[in-house]
């Protein structure tokens, strides 16, 4: 964990969240600023910056995370498609600097990716 992270908060508890999905190693909630019903962030709970900073177990775990809950996401909100993405480092948009997947439903005629 790492003191002052908006989503080491959120895995601790101390900041509450919709979770949708569990396991040791990964948490996943719904976004509190959805760009689409049911956008959803996949974690590892161990704090980490960037990509790169994962070893291969905890990345194949969060990986497979995000595989399980893609269409179980866009079921959810009778989606057609999702965008699946990362914003690694500040210069890419991330806001957060704690690794989270994005997994945004989308619909046709939406606009598409963002
Ligand atoms: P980034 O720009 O870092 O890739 O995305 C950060 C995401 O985290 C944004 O979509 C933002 O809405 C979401 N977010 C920021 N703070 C919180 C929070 O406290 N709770 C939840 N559930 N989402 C958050
Ligand atoms: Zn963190």
């Amino acid at each position: 964990m790492s003191a002052d992270c908006i989503f080491c908060s959120i895995v601790d508890g101390d900041i509450p969240a919709r979770t949708v999905h569990e396991t040791d190693d990964v948490l996943a909630f719904l976004d509190a600023n959805p760009l689409a019903p049911g956008h959803t962030l996949v974690i590892p709970k161990a704090h980490a910056q960037h990509v790169g900073d994962l070893d291969d177990d905890l990345a194949s775990d969060l990986f497979a995370a995000v595989t399980e809950l893609t269409p179980r996401v866009q079921a959810a909100v009778d989606a057609e498609g999702a965008n699946v993405g990362i914003n690694d480092g500040e210069a890419a948009g991330q806001e957060v600097p704690h690794v989270h997947v994005h997994v945004i439903p989308r619909f046709e005629g939406d606009g598409g990716a963002p």
